[in-house]
């Protein structure tokens, strides 16, 4: 990240920042080798900072994280400093006396002015090491993909060579009390009052953040789920999904981790494949639209084609009209979307299969295309655990054309892939996801048909 020349120094520091943990870890393995060799210890440091969009659903869930990394690292002797402020001043304080400052690897725009900003205040040499992407981003690709078939055989190609597990280091000199100052993380909630974070959204109701955490979901759904995933994970009434999302967008699991269990379960090999098209294609399409698409949060960066298309339809007469607050209270006239954004609000995570849905009707029922984009955004990342993330911007402007293909030409969408309720209807027990969301007495006219199951996915 910078070109300074090396120095003599008291430690080496891993600032970590997208690398939320303390297994399965490049960035820290790589600052363990490098400060047994040179005979130092090996400090983690932490800046706690203000997170755009971030609220105190996501702070208290990176947290609980914290805690439990911090305690995994005093496991293996390795010292764990946090500290509030901007990385462009935490970091060059802690990196006082570093002989080698190394990072992890985050593709958001703030993410990459840190480390950019961060390189140019240390003394010492900075180096960045990718840990939570399976095939380095940059190895795949050197262009923003058009979708998942054209990044998909590149990302194939070079499986072979990432998919291999990570040796774990033995610190040779333990640090753990050279990691002070630090703020207290024993208890999360506490620490999250004196932080001047937004405390509007509550914490989410479903997920409890931390590696233990992750763990046990990823074992359970490996037992008990995985087996029908190609089957069930599209549809919202069962619980077919991984859940794995939040914990991979705070880096509190290792996307490597998760593929090696689902990849030696004895699944079968259809519900491994499709599950690893998820977290290994469609999530590092997202990786790679945010790396090489300065314009990965706007409307005006979707592709040429959705813009013509919805420009030559931007006059067309929308059935229903919804403000912004009337969408954030979920107060539509339709239950299955009022569900999607109950489920969002209240567990912190909607289901894969709702979220398009659920922003193609904001798209359908909103004054403008531009302010329908900038509605799925803010309440994506408002109430999303797993929002902010790249994952978050591609899906959202998937909602848009990217990473998608003309449809069928129709008002308002143009040629837009467009959604409908009849397909909820059709193939899930969508009254099921309504009651469970909003109770019973939001019952669907007319009576929803058995369903029928069929993958649709974006191409
Ligand atoms: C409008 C919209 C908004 C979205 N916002 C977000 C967001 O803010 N953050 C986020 O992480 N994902 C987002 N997604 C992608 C997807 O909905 C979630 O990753 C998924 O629902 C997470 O649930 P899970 O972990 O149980 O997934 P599983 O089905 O168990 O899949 C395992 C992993 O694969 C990856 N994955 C699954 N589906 C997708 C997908 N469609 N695209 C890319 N990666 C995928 C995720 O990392 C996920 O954790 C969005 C999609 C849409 C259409």
């Amino acid at each position: 990240m910078n070109d300074r020349a090396p120095v003599h120094g008291t430690h080496v520091l891993y600032w970590m920042q997208q690398a939320q943990r303390a297994e399965f870890n490049h960035a820290l393995e790589y600052a363990i080798e490098q400060a047994n060799a040179l005979r130092l210890p090996v400090v983690v440091g932490f800046s706690l900072a203000s997170f755009p969009e971030a609220n105190r659903r996501h702070y208290l869930f990176m947290l609980e994280g914290l805690r439990e990394t911090q305690k995994r690292l005093a496991a293996r002797g390795i010292g764990f400093c946090i500290r509030q402020g901007p990385p462009e001043e935490v970091v060059p304080g802690l990196a006082q006396g570093s002989a080698l400052l190394v990072g992890d690897i985050g593709y958001l725009r703030v993410q990459r002015q840190w480390r950019e900003a961060v390189a140019k205040r240390v003394a010492c040499p900075f180096v960045c090491v990718e840990s939570d992407v399976i095939v380095p981003v940059a190895e795949v690709s050197d262009h923003a993909e058009f979708a998942a078939r054209t990044i998909r055989p590149k990302i194939h190609r070079r499986l072979p060579e990432f998919l291999k597990p990570l040796k774990s280091r033995a610190v040779a000199i333990p640090s753990v009390d050279l990691a002070k100052p630090s703020l207290p993380l024993d208890d999360p909630a506490a620490l999250c009052r004196t932080l001047g974070v937004d405390h509007g959204v509550a914490a989410a109701d479903r997920l409890a953040g931390g590696f233990t955490a992750a763990n046990k979901l990823l074992g359970r759904f490996i037992d008990h789920r995985l087996a029908a995933y190609a089957e069930e994970s599209d549809d919202p009434v069962l619980d077919g999904c991984s859940h794995m999302s939040a914990y991979l967008h705070f880096g509190q699991i290792s996307p490597l981790d998760i593929a090696l269990r689902v990849h030696k379960s004895d699944a079968p090999r259809v519900a491994i494949d499709t599950y690893l098209e998820q977290l290994v294609v469609r999530r590092e399409l997202g990786m790679n639209a945010c790396r090489f698409n300065p314009g990965y949060d706007r409307y005006d960066a979707l592709p040429a084609w959705a813009l013509q298309s919805l420009e030559k339809h931007r006059k067309d007469k929308r059935e229903f009209l919804y403000a912004r607050g009337q969408w954030e209270a979920g107060a539509t006239h339709d239950p299955c979307w009022n569900a999607a954004q109950a489920e969002m609000v209240r567990s912190g995570q909607m289901h894969n299969y709702m979220r398009m849905y659920w922003g193609k009707k904001i798209l359908e029922w909103s004054r403008t295309p531009e302010e329908a984009f900038d509605t799925i955004l803010y309440l994506n990342n408002k109430y999303e655990l797993d929002g902010r993330d790249p994952n978050g911007f591609a899906g959202v402007a998937w909602c848009f054309g990217r990473h998608d293909r003309p449809w069928t030409e129709r008002p308002v969408f143009g040629t837009i892939r467009y959604m409908n309720a009849n397909g909820l209807h059709r193939k899930f027990d969508i009254q099921a996801y309504i009651d469970r969301w909003l109770g019973p007495k939001n019952s669907l006219s007319p009576p929803s048909p058995p369903p029928v199951r069929r993958k649709i996915e974006p191409e």
